[in-house]
């Protein structure tokens, strides 16, 4: 490819040319939106492109023609975040309303509260404990022999044991990530907590919701400032590149490259939309935990909007599979051989001047939305400092390996 010049990073730069430098933001999801907002405020020029007829990424929502539904389009996405400031910047684009993610899962013919809490072990194990006996009875079930947990089997074993890991964890982190547990990193479960109280919220962060009319309005606002132009339908093409003082991409890491270090690791989702009259599981989200049904989970998006009313309802089957080329790409397998890749595609990511990759597929990192918004600000600080100091943009500004 054309190698893009950084003439920004130039000391003979006078301060007008500090601003008013020509950016384009590849990607108009949450990273493209928060970056592209920062410097637009700082003086720049914004060009927002997206391949995709809509502004959002994976976060895109829209309202539901037939039942009027606020639906999750590439599905569920609940906001939530300890992070002070991200939160108050999403609640300066929207309003966002209280909700609580309860999820169900059901298994062994029956359904159960998660995460694991007391109320699923009480009702796993036929018991009426308090929370210092279960904490204990889960103790003695866990493998003791396991000392520092490396894989997600490990991590299962260790802390719930043998029973709840099949129950609940086996059959569902096969289908959804096409592997044995055995073969993943504890990193993945450790995203789940286990409660030894009655808490059913899946999350543990201060601050949860949802914003009121979904996340295309608060994106668009994002987005709405004079310095941004949002160009819908529209790939990148190298020639692009000599136009702009610096490139910011939010697409694949791969895909920048053309792929020719080989392909990063994808599980992607297909989803099965049924609709239904009133309330079809009463619940958000129904995950499935035994290995014999296809799917992974059933969402029903109303549960979404608990504040809104509708007479029907939509929901989503969800089934994981392996990403082809065609497909859209949602989780980073990052297992040894995608990292031996990644490594290779980060080298050759810091020889190329001009550009910096963001996001979750910039950076091939399985990244919750208050996160991204957290390194998309911080990029954007980065980038500002540089201008200042002089000294060039990395390639990637946080760590990913
Ligand atoms: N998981 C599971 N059973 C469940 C829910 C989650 O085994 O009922 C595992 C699965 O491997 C999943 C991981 O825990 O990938 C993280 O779950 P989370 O709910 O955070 O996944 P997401 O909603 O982001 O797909």
């Amino acid at each position: 490819m054309s190698r893009i010049s950084p003439g920004y990073n130039s000391p003979k730069r006078t301060a007008r040319e500090l601003i008013g430098l020509k950016i384009l933001l590849v990607g108009a999801g949450l990273s493209g939106a928060v970056i592209g907002r920062r410097l637009a405020q700082a003086g720049h020029d914004i060009t927002v492109i997206d391949g995709r007829d809509h502004i959002g990424g994976n976060c895109y929502t829209e309202r539901d023609r037939e039942t009027g539904v606020m639906l999750h389009v590439y599905g569920p996405h609940i906001f939530h975040t300890d992070d002070e400031e991200v939160w108050d910047y999403v609640n300066s684009f929207s309003r966002f309303l209280p909700y609580k993610n309860r999820v169900k899962t059901t298994s062994q013919g029956q359904v159960f509260s998660l995460p694991i809490n007391l109320h699923t072990i009480n009702q796993f194990y036929k018991k009426t404990m308090r929370p210092d006996e279960a904490r204990a009875f889960i103790a003695a079930i866990g493998d003791h022999s396991i000392e520092d947990p490396q894989t997600f089997e490990e991590q299962a074993l260790k802390f719930v044991g043998p029973d709840l890991y099949e129950a609940f964890f086996k059959g569902y982190t096969e289908k959804q990530w096409g592997c044995a547990p055995s073969e993943l990193p504890a990193s993945i479960l450790k995203r789940l907590p286990v409660r030894f109280n009655y808490d059913d919220n899946y999350f543990y962060h201060r601050y949860q919701g949802m914003p009121e009319h979904g996340y295309t309005p608060m994106i668009e606002a994002i987005l709405d400032h004079e310095n941004i132009a949002v160009r819908l339908e529209t790939w990148f093409d190298r020639n692009m590149a000599d136009a702009y003082d610096h490139i910011f991409w939010s697409g694949p890491l791969d895909g920048f490259f053309d792929y020719r270090l080989g392909r990063l690791g994808y599980r992607t989702l297909d989803f099965e939309r049924f609709t239904a009259d009133g309330d079809y599981q009463g619940c958000a989200v129904m995950n499935y935990g035994d290995r014999d049904v296809a799917h992974t989970r059933i969402t029903e998006h109303k549960h979404f909007a608990p504040w809104e009313t509708h007479a029907a309802t939509v929901c989503y089957r969800e089934y994981a599979r392996a990403c082809l080329p065609d497909d859209i790409p949602y989780y980073p397998i990052r297992l040894v051989e995608e990292k031996a890749i990644l490594k290779a595609y980060t080298e050759r990511a810091a020889q190329t001047e001009g550009i910096t990759f963001v996001g979750r597929l910039g950076t091939y990192r399985y990244l919750d939305m208050d996160v991204t918004i957290r390194e998309a600000m911080d990029t954007a600080s980065t980038f500002l400092e540089t201008l200042q100091t002089g000294a060039p943009m990395p390639a990637f500004v946080q760590e990913i390996l």
